[in-house]
């Protein structure tokens, strides 16, 4: 019974392919979905939405809380469906569970935005596994393409690693910083620094439009200490308010100039080449540890190697090898 209902809810290709926003969701659902018959599904419909995909703009947004993401999503997203773009924002909340609880999936953020004909926001959970990213947000990405998005953001709050998640699922990322952030580069790491393909000072007007370009000058030598991300392309740092709207074009200038940039090169094809290597492989250690847990001999074997290497009586490589030849020795029989 239940099956039946949950079948009839199974979303139509071509509906994703037309560009029916509804459609579009429910099938954003059906991938991040874990269950198994739903992944059957899942798959089935990214195969046939797959040659529609690989069409726009995939852009990582990060930074910290408060630097001003939603705010600036909101004046980008709207300048772009202005001049003519069909914008989709996924938001990655890293800090959500399986029990809720969102930071980016918050409904009041962007409001013009979520209203706007031109655009579809969507909060796209992590599980609370960067692995989780991988396949639900680049899923749900493809989806977007295939829905007829030109223009994909992918938003993730800069507080640990989803940053990475997010930036091997797209082909620039801008980072957001703040025009007051002390002597810390605005508490940025490096490695997130060496992620970024442009860095935005936000906020920059009124009185903390002075702050706002020093920030930016502090950042620009910061960038030039660093190995560049694309040989012989130095990230660029801009300035902009989101409330004044100065810079919101010159950002997307940016943006659009350096994508043309790469995909003339052919060097974006290459990003894209290596980011899908990367993901079929991360998706095959996934499914490998998940097979393995399973197996009834390993099932039963690793509660006790899990108990002894907790109290520290086995080596975890120790307990690593005879769960792995018990499992060898196994198969082979
Ligand atoms: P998020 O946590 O990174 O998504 O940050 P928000 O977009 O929610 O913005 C945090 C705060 O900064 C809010 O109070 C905004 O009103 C303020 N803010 C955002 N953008 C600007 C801007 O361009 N100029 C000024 N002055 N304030 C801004």
């Amino acid at each position: 019974m239940l099956r039946r209902v949950h079948a009839r809810r199974v979303p139509d290709a071509e509906a994703v392919a037309a560009g029916d926003r509804r459609a579009l969701a429910r099938a954003i659902t059906l991938v991040e979905s874990m269950r198994e018959d739903d992944r059957r599904a899942a798959e089935a419909l990214l195969e046939a939405l797959l040659p529609r995909a690989g069409g726009a703009v995939r852009l990582g947004i990060s930074g910290p809380p408060g630097v001003g993401k939603s705010t600036f999503i909101e004046a980008f997203g709207t300048h772009l469906t202005g001049a003519g773009h069909r914008v989709a924002v996924l938001a990655v909340d890293p800090t959500s569970s399986r029990s809720g609880g969102s930071i980016l999936g918050d409904k009041t953020r962007m409001e013009a935005l979520a209203r706007d004909p031109g655009a579809f926001i969507r909060p796209s959970p992590s599980g609370g596994e960067l692995g989780g990213v991988a396949r639900r947000t680049g899923e749900a990405l493809l989806l977007c393409e295939a829905a007829g998005f030109d223009v994909v953001l992918v938003e993730t709050v800069g507080v640990g690693q989803s940053e990475v998640a997010v930036a091997d699922l797209t082909d620039l990322f801008v980072l957001l910083a703040s025009p007051t952030g002390g002597d810390d580069l605005q508490g940025i790491k490096r490695g997130v620094m060496e992620l970024a393909d442009i860095v935005i000072v936000t906020k920059a007007d009124g009185d903390l439009a002075p702050a706002a370009r020093h920030a930016a000058a502090d950042l620009r030598h910061a960038i030039s200490l660093l190995r560049p991300k694309h040989p012989g392309i130095e990230a660029e740092v801009l300035l902009a308010s989101s409330l004044t709207g100065a810079g919101v074009a010159e950002a997307w200038e940016a943006v659009r100039s350096l994508h043309e940039r790469l995909r003339s090169s052919g060097r974006l094809d290459e990003i894209r080449a290596e980011q899908a290597d990367a993901w079929l492989w991360s998706e095959v250690r996934a499914g490998l540890v998940e097979r393995f847990r399973r197996r009834p001999t390993v099932a039963a074997a690793v509660a006790r190697l899990e108990a002894d290497v907790r109290a520290g009586t086995v080596a975890p490589s120790v307990a690593a090898r005879r769960l792995l030849d018990g499992v060898a020795d196994g198969a082979g029989a």
